[in-house]
């Protein structure tokens, strides 16, 4: 009897593929689609493969995060703590109960584990990892029906790798013959630089419901779905079901194009442009492309002057070093001069970039640091000052993962038993009293049930959920409604300590951000 190929569930039936310019592919609406709507759903995408660090800490068959990870501050959203245990065969991956290792080994980790176990204790980056699974699974004859077909009719842009003949075509090169010799596969070293190339430009960045980076993931169909920076869609991955979904951000008219961002859309255009230049080889015409003022945003597409481009330059590196930096005190220092020299221009509104990542990042490293009153204040201003200008759309993921994070860092200090003495100013604490700030999670929490909506069954939605349920939330005596008087006074109060902590930002030394 022939094996039998992986499961797969795809649901497309309000889409239809289109020729959208001479040279290319796009996905368009069949139907009119409401905003939130699941677009796309492919219960398995072709290949998932987690980035080295994440092996350590998620379970390879769940993607669920073990204790490791708990630890690991951009996971602190995430409340749950799983003891994971490693595979004896191979020692690479790991697996947070019998059932997933059982699961895990029956769809793809039996053909991979022998090959891991020789390479021990090297492990082979993802991209390698994730086409070896797709080659061992060809081998086996388990790939769901058509999809090699479909993935080899991606574009694979082979050409203009070669001619820009840098370390990426090395690379490509390198990975290629690796992959031969580790696959016994009967496919050439030509082909398969082809099939490289089809990977680096349709995969997507796997992230968790929280929007932590988890590896990459692709699928043929998902590969349809063209970028702009004006995106009328998203990408999700549920990770328990391993679910890639494509939903609405805002309603989608029949016959209207879907379009999700492949990058950071909130980035200046020309650190746009050359993003996605450099890893999809095309110059993006989408509608914020066009504009030289970004209509949303209000703030210019290019710097006004050439001081200016020197100095978000550097605002970029150091946003890039903090990223890097693994000490304590480093990444901290480097975001606050980053956001000092930005914001001492006069130019730079909050939700500029790279001034709101900048911010973005002092929020994890102030929580890598325990200095969590500190970074509840950066993520209040966050939420309250630069999401709703940055992105429009009061249910966009982002948003939502960011309201979670303060509601998250207000239990945490709630919970905690020393006083804040990671503020810099010592005369506020955050509210006024235990039981405002109880109200004050519960109202939070409260407007985030609102905005993910009863309808949405995916992680994040059962997470936000379930830790409500468990907060005693719909048990009214147990949080009397508090007056709207003391809610203002805690409005007050939280506004005192955000503009305190911005203005010590426009100075730098001894009394500044750095002391
Ligand atoms: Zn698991
Ligand atoms: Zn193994
Ligand atoms: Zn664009």
């Amino acid at each position: 009897m022939a094996h039998r190929t992986l499961e797969q569930h795809i649901s497309v039936d309000m889409t239809h593929k289109k020729r959208c310019n001479e040279t290319g592919w796009g996905l368009y609406a069949s139907t009119n689609i409401a905003a939130r709507e699941a677009i796309i759903s492919i219960e398995r995408p072709l290949v998932i493969s987690l980035d080295i660090p994440r092996l350590k800490d998620t379970c390879y068959e769940c993607l669920g995060y073990g204790s490791e990870a708990y630890r690991n501050p951009e996971r602190i959203a995430w409340e749950e703590d799983k003891k994971l245990q490693v595979c004896t065969g191979c020692h690479v991956v790991r697996y947070c109960s019998k059932e997933c290792q059982t699961l895990s080994w029956k769809s793809v980790h039996k053909h991979e584990c022998s090959l891991f176990a020789r390479l021990h204790p090297n492990i082979l980056p993802n991209n390698v990892r994730a086409i070896l699974q797709l080659l061992l699974l060809r081998k086996a004859n388990r790939l769901p029906h058509g999809e090699w077909d479909a993935f080899m009719n991606l574009e694979s842009h082979l050409q203009q790798w070669e001619s820009r003949n840098g370390r990426q075509w090395e690379d490509i090169g390198l990975m290629a013959r690796g992959t031969k010799e580790y696959a016994g596969t009967d496919l050439s070293e030509e082909t398969l630089r082809e099939v490289f190339g089809k990977l680096l430009v349709n995969c997507f960045t796997m992230v968790s419901p929280f929007y932590d980076p988890l590896g990459l993931a692709l699928h043929p169909l998902a590969a349809l779905v063209n970028h702009s920076c004006n995106y009328n869609a998203f990408v999700r991955f549920d990770t328990s079901s391993h679910c890639l979904s494509v939903l609405a951000l805002r309603p989608i008219a029949r016959d209207e194009q879907i379009v999700v961002s492949y990058i950071d859309a909130t980035n200046p255009r020309h650190v746009r442009q050359k993003e996605l230049q450099d890893k999809y080889f095309f110059d993006c015409a989408c509608s914020k492309c066009s504009d030289y003022v970004t209509k949303e945003e209000g703030v210019p597409q290019l710097p006004e002057s050439s001081e200016h481009l020197l100095v978000e330059q550097r605002a970029f590196e150091l946003l890039a070093a903090a990223q890097k930096d693994t000490s304590i005190t480093g990444p901290i220092q480097k975001c606050q001069y980053g956001i000092h020299i930005l914001r001492k221009t006069g130019a730079w509104p909050l939700h500029r970039q790279p001034l709101a990542s900048l911010r973005q990042q002092l929020v994890v490293s102030l929580i890598a640091a325990g200095q969590i009153h500190l970074a509840f204040v950066h993520a209040w201003i966050q939420y309250r000052s630069i999401d709703p200008k940055l992105m429009t759309e009061k249910h966009h993921p982002i948003r939502l993962v960011h309201l979670w994070l303060v509601i998250v860092l207000l239990k945490r200090i709630y919970f905690a038993s020393f006083s804040p003495t990671d503020l810099p100013i010592q005369k506020y604490t955050i509210t006024s009293n235990s039981i405002m700030h109880i109200k004050l999670i519960h109202y939070l929490h409260w407007a985030l049930m609102k905005r993910v909506g009863d309808d949405d069954d995916g992680t994040f939605a059962q997470v936000v959920r379930h830790h409500f349920i468990q907060d005693g939330g719909y048990e009214k005596q147990r949080y009397p409604i508090a007056k709207r008087d003391d809610f203002l006074k805690e409005a007050e109060k939280l506004k005192a300590c955000t503009t305190e902590i911005l203005e010590k930002e426009l100075v730098w030394g001894e009394s500044g951000a750095a002391a």
